[in-house]
């Protein structure tokens, strides 16, 4: 079967990505293209008889799921519209806010949605690494994440970063939110135990770098992972629209197309 997929944000950097991506492939094809009535390109020819178009609805009305990278306050406006059409989803938009999360999760009770910060392949094997070291190493063993992203990228730290920073807390047996450091600036003191740190570099055109340390007493292992190309996130999702049309409603991710649940 090939999955109908509507693309938004085909003028973008991750909507070009995934057109690029789906053309030569035959589990899916680009059947209409959603972009803000303000993006350039609207009514250009985005693949073989599709035109990019401002209207959700229309987008949505003959597609089988829907591809999103856009930003927070779209994703959740296309999720509202995707209840009414009970349309499958794959979102990597990130940065999402409670309201935005919340507007997903009412889709996914009508509809399977795949929600991910990162498509990758190999980010997705790095978090299951990340929590197996944790939880070898301990809370003894300094958890630093350190993420590198081009200039244009808005939210920080990335969702990839916090991805990678839940799943050391996970390792650790411990909750995020009580151990997580965004950042450090001013007298912050002697780190303490079991501390998670997050920092964010913005420069150039770089796709996207995360490294997760594990700073011991007189050792330091490092597990990184450097994508060069958005094209393995454009394959990564269009792997997961093929996957989540049929799938029963519900919120699933990476880990669940690619069987490493
Ligand atoms: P971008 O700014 O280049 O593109 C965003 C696109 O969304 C633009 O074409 C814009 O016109 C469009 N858009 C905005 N509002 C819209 C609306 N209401 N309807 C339809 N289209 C709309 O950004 P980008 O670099 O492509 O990144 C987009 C998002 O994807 C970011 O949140 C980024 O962090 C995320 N991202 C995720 C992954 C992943 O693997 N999950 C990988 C790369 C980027």
């Amino acid at each position: 079967m090939t999955a109908r997929i509507c693309v938004l944000g085909p003028s973008g950097r991750m909507g070009r990505a995934v057109i690029e991506a789906a053309a030569g492939r035959d589990d899916v094809r680009i059947t209409a293209a959603v972009d803000r009535a303000e993006a350039g390109g609207l009514g250009g020819e985005v693949a073989a008889g599709v035109r990019a178009i401002a209207d959700v609805d229309g987008g949505l009305v003959g597609c089988d799921v829907y591809v999103d990278f856009t930003s927070p306050a779209a994703s959740r406006a296309v999720a509202e519209a995707a209840v009414r059409h009970r349309r499958a989803a794959v979102i990597g938009t990130t940065g999402l806010g409670a309201d935005d999360e919340a507007a997903i999760a009412a889709l996914a009770k009508v509809a399977p949605i795949v929600l991910a910060a990162n498509f990758s392949l190999g980010v997705n094997l790095v978090l299951g690494l990340v929590r197996q070291a944790a939880r070898a190493l301990g809370p003894d063993w300094d958890a630093e994440v350190v993420e590198t992203h081009h200039r244009a990228k808005r939210d920080a730290p990335s969702g990839t970063a916090l991805m990678i920073a839940k799943a050391i807390a996970a390792g650790h047996g411990v909750d995020y939110d009580q151990v997580k450091r965004h950042a450090r600036d001013g007298d912050v003191g002697p780190r303490p135990r079991g501390e998670i740190g997050v920092a964010a570099v913005r420069g150039g055109d770089v796709v996207g770098e995360h490294t997760a340390y594990f700073f011991g007493a007189a050792e330091r292992l490092e597990i990184s992972h450097r994508a060069t190309s958005r094209s393995i996130f454009a394959v990564g999702a269009l792997r997961a629209a093929a996957w989540v049309v049929g799938q029963p409603p519900g919120r699933y991710d990476m880990l669940d197309v690619l069987g490493l649940q």
